[in-house]
């Protein structure tokens, strides 16, 4: 029988399951998930303020959305420039696309074997059709000085890539070594992580303070 569990998980080194919320739980940040957002988010919060009382709740397991089950594509935004230029002009664009760099190096500093490979990537033409996004991620990038950011490819890698780019700050990883990685060092910070039943309302009390509820136990953040 197919295993419904998928192999990034399986492969992974387990992790110790999380207490079940018990009673009430109190904290000044309730994060609803444990994936990438709710992780990496309670991470900066206690990197910002070492403090502060951060409780992760999740309803599953860490990684059980697309956290732990993903492509494992590392990517910065270099590999979207004409789109972010198309929707927010040039230098919102490159903004954005500078801030991304700092992913790769987000995931070293974790210091776990994530499998982290910084391979680049490839944006590859097979049709004519596709030719021209190929073209225009060179183009864009060069327009904006930022050639480097998008390698046009030689012809020939392959007899069916018509054209081709490489974006070389791109990376791959084992997306369940990387959100369980990403729990531990949350963990090791002083985050509260517990399981929890799924919370059936949110409410927020002020504009600074938010509380999320689940029964029969109650997680609340003021
Ligand atoms: C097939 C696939 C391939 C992908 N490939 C890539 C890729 O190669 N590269 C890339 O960058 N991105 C990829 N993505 C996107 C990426 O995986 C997601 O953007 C990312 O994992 C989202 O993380 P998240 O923490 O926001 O959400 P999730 O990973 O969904 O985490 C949310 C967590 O919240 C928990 N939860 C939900 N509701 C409740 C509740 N009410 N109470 C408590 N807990 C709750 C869930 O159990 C889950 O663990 C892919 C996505 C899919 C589906």
């Amino acid at each position: 029988m197919l295993s419904r569990v998928p192999w990034w998980l399986d492969e992974a080194p387990p992790d110790p399951e999380a207490e079940p919320l018990a009673g009430d739980a109190g904290a000044d940040v309730a994060i609803v998930g444990a994936g990438y957002t709710g992780l990496w988010t309670a991470l900066e919060l206690k990197r910002r303020e070492p403090a502060l009382r951060v409780v992760v709740l999740e309803a599953g397991h860490v990684g059980y959305g697309p956290s732990g089950r993903n492509g494992g594509f590392l990517e910065t935004y270099w590999c979207a420039l004409p789109r972010l230029r198309s929707r927010l002009g040039d230098e919102a664009a490159l903004v954005l696309a500078r801030a991304s760099e700092g992913a790769i190096p987000a995931v070293e500093a974790l210091g776990e074997d994530v499998w982290l490979r910084r391979g680049g990537m490839l944006e590859v033409s097979t049709t004519s059709a596709q030719d021209a996004a190929v073209e225009e991620a060179i183009r864009v990038a060069a327009e904006l000085g930022a050639a480097e950011r998008a390698l046009p490819v030689e012809p020939g890698i392959s007899p069916v890539f018509r054209r081709a780019v490489r974006f070389p700050d791109a990376a791959t990883v084992q997306p369940a070594r990387l959100v369980r990685a990403l729990r531990r060092r949350a963990l090791d910070a002083g985050v509260v992580e517990t399981s929890s039943i799924p919370p059936r309302r949110s409410q927020t009390s002020s504009p600074s303070s938010s509380t999320a509820a689940s029964a029969p136990s109650e997680a609340a953040a003021s």
